[in-house]
């Protein structure tokens, strides 16, 4: 398997559709936990923990990271986050993570927020 910092960098820089976006039109499975007009919830192919879910939002229009234009969905991502940690009976604490660019560790070019939790997270973080 690649290391994490080569699949980051293979998947740098594109516009081009993703694997989210299959997820999004449904042409490949996923355990869709959450979804709503605007943002889809679903559980990592890879879980990094005993709840691992991925929150993207559903379109993409430019969306591979972080910028001012993304103000508005960022805090409904964020909302998300909380509501779906609740659903998932996470009462005693979670960690959220954006991993953003290649030295950030992201691999799918699709702006999205990991949803961890289910054991002791530690810090600092890889
Ligand atoms: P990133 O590395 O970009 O921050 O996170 C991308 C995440 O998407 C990874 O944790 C990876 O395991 C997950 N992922 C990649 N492909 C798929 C897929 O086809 N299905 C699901 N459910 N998760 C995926």
């Amino acid at each position: 398997m690649a290391s994490e910092k080569d699949a980051a960098l293979a998947a740098m820089p594109s516009d081009s559709p993703t694997i989210f976006d299959k997820i999004i039109n449904k042409e490949i499975p996923s355990n869709i936990v959450y979804e709503d007009d605007k943002v889809l919830a679903f559980r990592d192919i890879e879980p990094q923990a005993p709840v691992h879910i991925v929150i993207i939002p559903k379109v993409k229009d430019g969306l591979t990271g972080i910028s001012k234009k993304h103000s508005e969905i960022l805090g409904r991502l964020l909302y998300t986050s909380k509501l779906v940690a609740k659903q998932e009976g996470l009462e005693d604490g979670f960690r959220l993570v954006i991993n953003d660019g290649p030295k950030g560790g992201q691999s799918v070019n699709h702006l999205h927020i990991h949803l961890l939790g289910g054991r002791q997270m530690n810090w600092p973080p890889g």
